[in-house]
Order: structure tokens, then sequence, then C-alpha cells
């Protein structure tokens, strides 16, 4: 897949954090934008819809979380949130704020630059169409007969997974490693936290179906409704 000319919008106000990631996204091919105050964050990726976005936490004007719960109003662009405090990510797991990844400061930009290439693949690779059930991966959408639900890219891999083999129970670590390749190790509450999520959306589309099942003390599996 080639990345080239896409673009990434860095939203970061310490300009030699954001010089620092715009020299290295370059270097991989990518366009890129700064933007420095949050308050200008949501027009500037309304404005030109950008492939990604990395998004600093505590921004000058708004803050990174009140920017990406807005941005997923109206669109389901990658978002990559950067904190300064590794206690924060767990926090923000726990909140519905439809971000698809999480890099702690201060981070080697060579790391944020394959995390980004992780997250645009994960984004663009083929639909997937089980007839009742189908996922289109380009867009990080699942559609259940005519609703149409916007996922985080954890959410939409997790999905996935289970959807490959329906009525198969997949262990947490099994799940673990399959949404996180690169072998990074999140504490089981982090699949929890990411299935309840993604409980709560296929949900809010189709409240008569169970899809994704809980095996206690095991893992969980995806059910195809039976058929009408
Ligand atoms: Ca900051």
């Amino acid at each position: 897949m080639n990345d080239a000319g896409k673009t990434i919008v860095i939203v970061e106000d310490e300009p030699q954090i954001a010089g620092l990631l715009q020299d290295y996204l370059r270097g991989s091919g990518f366009s890129t934008r700064i933007v420095g105050n949050g308050l200008h964050a949501v027009a500037t990726i309304r404005a030109i819809r950008p492939a990604l976005v990395l998004l600093d936490l505590m921004l000058p004007g708004k803050d990174g979380l009140a920017i990406c719960r807005e941005v997923r109003d109206f669109s389901a662009v990658p978002i990559i949130m950067v904190t300064a405090r590794i206690e924060e990510i767990d926090r923000l797991l726990g909140l519905e704020i439809g971000a698809d990844d999480y890099v702690c400061k201060p981070f080697s930009p060579r790391e944020v630059v394959a995390r980004v290439k992780a997250v645009l693949r994960r984004a663009a690779a083929t639909p997937v169409d089980d007839g009742l059930v189908s996922l289109d991966e380009g867009r990080h959408e699942v559609r259940i007969g005519n609703q149409t639900v916007a996922l985080t890219a954890v959410e939409f891999q997790l999905l996935k997974l289970l959807v490959s083999e329906p009525g198969r129970i997949f262990s947490r670590g099994r799940l673990m490693a399959g949404i996180y390749p690169d072998h990074r190790v999140v504490s089981d509450r982090t699949i929890d936290s990411h299935i309840k999520k993604l409980r709560r959306k296929l949900e809010g589309a189709a409240p008569e179906l169970d899809l994704i099942r809980s095996v206690y003390g095991v893992g969980y599996r995806f059910e195809f409704p039976a058929p009408a």
C-alpha cells in the first residue's frame, strides 16, 4: 500500500514535538498540517479531510478529548491520541471518545510513524461481507440490515476477528494478539473495555440481536443472527 501524499493532521501545541513528527512523517512520504491551537483543530480536519489525525490531549483552546468527540460527529477518520501520561491512557480507554490508538509522551518518532502506518493499513484493507452483517474496512463501518454503525479501528479489528470464525470462542489473549500485531501488552481490562463499547454500538443499531456473547472465564464469541 502506498502512503505517499496522504495527509496527516498533527494537533500539537509544542512546536518542537510537532516539527519532529512532521519531519518523520514527511520522510515517510506523508503530507502534514500542524495545528497548534485546539480551537482550530475541528475546522481544519473538516476542511482538509486528512487520512489520519495525531491528536495531543492537552492543548490550549480546546482539549483533545473534546476535539475527538466533535470529529466523531462527522467523520470516521483514524485518530491517534497523544498523551504525556501513561496513566491517562487507562482513563481514556474507559471513555467513549472514539480514538483508534494511543501514544504516550515521550515517544520515539519512528514508533509514531509505525503506529500511523499500522492504523492506516487496518483502515484500508478489503471489505468483508457476510450477508446479514457486512463489514466495510475502508470506512470502519459495520452494516446490520439497513443500519450503519461507525467503529474505531480497534473495535473494527475485534469484530472482524470474531466474525472470521462465528461460534468460535476467542480468548482475550487471542483477541489482543489479533488487534495489536506489534505484541504490545495491554490488560484484559482493555479488551473488555473495547468489547463493551463495540457491543453498545451494535446494540444501538440492532437491540434485538445478541451478536457478541461473553463466555464466562474464557472470552468472547460472535453469533450471526438466525435468518428471519
Ligand atoms: Ca500539549
